[in-house]
């Protein structure tokens, strides 16, 4: 960061106001090497504005405080958003470095916002008057937010604990990396190198695959099976040579417990340690209980009790299915235990002999553009949303924007798709924003955008997506609306900025109208002939669904139940990762065929950095919340009964971060939710019942976001 502020004030376009049609930043013409200088400013400017309001003379005031934070880093935000934007769904090696240059900065800078007493002491004050301040209930939700933010990052704690809780957040970070910079090396290291007539069983495309892992790898002409998810997993599941199977799977779960410089066990040991001295410091007994009180789970009890409701039926349905397997087994004269590696292969077979379902059959039914066209007229007949193709300047040729409207024809916001994969892109789908909906500035609209990694197909060709890919775009696109629907005064409650079990409902309760026959018949139309897909072939697509869940449900749960375990450990300086996590399973009844989805020592989402650090349980918490939600349109017998769409927008997708979720939820649906409509999805109620036409509810486990 050493380019004079003088030389590129004029010149650099992050540093202007947003002037482009909708009020977009002025993206063709943003370099790289803008955003070193554009970063310091702004970072500079944010410093001088929380000094200025933390060094106010006049007594602290909802105004001169909250209204005044809340104003505040605007320059900081675009220049951020645009920066984000890029770095992941447009990046390179210039983007890179920037990347890892900015982002401990960003982490200082809001360490020194959060642990400045005087701006503390202002905002605690506050918050003692509340009763007192004539506030409306928004004024008092922002308050509360930015009362318990800095209580929960400790600005209430005097200064050697403070300085422990920076030196413990320190040593988190670095160990976090660390954690995942050694699994990618043990995934690294490790290739099975096989030739031609080991392949029996693969299909084309994991052929190809395997053989451009080991060209990669300096073994041409030869072919490689490596321990990334994709090139593990269908090799599970095609390959017919168990032997190698048994070495694969092997491999695959010792990621980060090979003994060396690799061996993430002791890392654990010292991120749960610290981790539980961090909740102590905070007042809490256990790491668990810092993490839930935030959430709209609140207790660890309660996203245990779910899981605990959960994980009984889902052993006993994978009991099923692995009587199932077994009897296959010996059917083909095989004279063996079914085992973990042979799992996925069996199911494979089960599921072509039960369903008949090829990949290469349904495809050309599912078009991007009329996926597209079937997300809008959902929002359509829901919302009352259009959705018109606008030409503007964006950052790359593959993205396309459209402006929404109201029924009422009143600008909504600007939607950006970016659907293709492309090297300079970050695998995986996600929702982001260029700008966020608020009031406090005028009436800002936001600009949200929604990035996919869909096949392109060749010049002339439409664009095919697998069953799964539809489902992602609806995933993603559910995203989308809750930050243009959103309809609040302050930016740190709009949109998707609430509680994360709960931001993941208004993703997945959109996937439910994917499976709506008159969504379905409507727009899953054959590519080539422009028929609609058979009754046949849809019914045999959709009973698939709760193919396999017993499986799928103990894989996640088991991990979702040890993650709850560990982090409630009181202390765990001594502790033996390899121990506990078997000793667990153990008093959990895992069954022995089926492994966690994810091992401790490569448990990415508790270790690299504390995402879901006990919290892997969000993912079945916002499942009952979207299984439950949907069954409110499926009892009035219409998808889109108009009541419900109308309560759906209050309480949910326009509500932001107004109200604490289960106030939200219970206002939306008149209870709180409960957990039948997600048994009946993962079919583990004990007897299927008869699906009424709207309630399609069940589909694959929610791994879209990389569960
Ligand atoms: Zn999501």
């Amino acid at each position: 960061m050493t380019q004079p502020p003088s030389t590129t004030n004029t010149q650099n376009p992050l540093l202007t106001e947003w002037s482009g049609p909708f009020g977009l930043p002025p993206l063709p013409a943003i370099a790289p090497e803008h955003f070193r200088p554009a970063f310091e400013r702004a970072l500079a400017a944010h410093r001088a504005e929380i000094d200025a309001i933390a060094a106010n003379a006049g007594s602290p005031s909802f105004d001169n405080t909250i209204v005044a934070l809340e104003k505040s880093g605007r320059a900081l935000d675009r220049v951020s958003n645009v920066f984000f934007v890029l770095a992941g769904a447009h990046t390179g090696d210039a983007i890179e470095a920037i990347e890892r240059e900015v982002s401990p900065l960003l982490a200082r800078h809001s360490n020194a916002l959060y642990l400045n007493a005087k701006l503390y002491a202002r905002i605690a004050e506050l918050y003692r008057r509340r009763d007192k301040l004539g506030l409306n209930a928004e004024h008092a939700r922002v308050l509360d937010r930015y009362h318990t933010r800095f209580v929960r990052a400790g600005a209430a704690l005097d200064k050697p604990a403070q300085d422990r809780l920076a030196a413990i957040n320190e040593r988190l970070a670095s160990l976090g990396t660390q954690f995942g910079q050694n699994v990618l090396a043990d995934e690294k290291a490790y290739a099975l190198v096989l030739e031609e007539g080991d392949l029996t069983g693969l299909p084309d495309f994991a052929r190809a695959a395997a053989r451009a892992a080991a060209e990669e790898r300096g073994h041409p002409g030869k072919y490689a099976i490596t321990l990334a998810r994709s090139s593990c997993e269908s090799f599970l599941q095609f390959s017919a040579r168990r032997d190698l199977r048994e070495k694969v799977f092997q491999a695959w779960i010792k990621r980060g417990e090979n003994g060396g410089a690799t061996d993430n066990r002791a890392l654990i040991a010292e991120m749960v340690t610290l981790r539980g001295e961090r909740a102590k410091l905070l007042g809490f007994a256990t790491y668990a209980d810092y993490r839930l009180d935030d959430q709209m789970a609140k207790t660890p009890q309660a996203a245990r009790n779910l899981l605990d409701e959960v994980w009984g039926r889902a052993r006993a349905k994978a009991a099923v299915e692995r009587d199932a397997l077994q009897k296959l087994i010996a059917e083909e004269g095989g004279n063996f235990a079914l085992a973990p590696w042979d799992w996925r292969y069996y199911t494979e077979k089960l599921r072509k002999a039960k369903f008949d379902l090829d990949e290469a059959e349904i495809k050309p039914y599912f078009q991007l553009d009329k996926m597209i066209d079937a997300a809008f007229e959902t929002a359509h007949r829901l919302f009352g949303l259009t959705f018109t193709p606008v030409a503007v300047p964006l950052y790359h040729p593959d993205a396309r924007a459209f402006e929404v409207k109201d029924a009422q024809g009143r600008h909504v916001g600007l939607f950006i798709g970016d659907y293709f994969a492309r090297a300079s892109k970050h695998s995986g789908a996600w929702m982001t924003s260029l700008r966020d909906q608020e009031k406090l500035s005028g009436d800002v609209r936001p600009v949200i955008l929604n990035i996919c990694n869909f096949s392109k197909p060749a010049a002339g060709e439409p664009a095919l997506l697998s069953f799964d890919d539809a489902r992602t775009l609806f995933h993603e696109f559910g995203h989308a609306l809750h930050g243009l629907l959103s309809n609040v005064t302050y930016p740190l409650l709009a949109g998707t900025s609430v509680s994360s079990d709960f931001v993941e409902l208004p993703s997945q309760l959109y996937e439910h109208w994917l499976e709506v026959p008159e969504i379905l018949q409507k727009y899953a139309r054959h590519a080539r002939t422009g028929e609609p897909m058979p009754k046949a072939l849809l019914d045999r697509l959709l009973a698939t669904r709760t193919f396999n869940q017993g499986f799928a449900t103990v894989e996640y749960t088991a991990c979702a139940l040890v993650d709850l375990d560990i982090h409630a450990l009181p202390a765990a300086a001594d502790l033996d990762v390899s121990k506990f996590e078997r000793d667990d399973l153990d008093a959990l009844h895992m069954p022995a065929e089926i492994v966690m989805r994810h091992r401790l020592p490569h448990f990415q989402h508790l270790f690299s950095g504390d995402g879901y650090a006990a919290g892997y349980y969000s993912y079945m918490w916002s499942e009952v919340l979207d299984a439950d939600a949907f069954e409110a349109f499926a009892k009035t017998g219409n998808a889109f009964d108009p009541a419900t769409a109308q309560r759906l927008r209050d309480w949910i997708y326009s509500a932001g971060n107004l109200r604490d979720p289960a106030e939200a939820y219970k206002a939306f649906r008149g209870r709180l939710p409960t957990i039948d409509a997600l048994l009946k999805k993962r079919g583990l109620t004990i007897r299927q019942q008869r699906r009424s036409p709207h309630n399609l509810a069940a589909r694959r486990p929610l791994y879209c976001h990389g569960q």
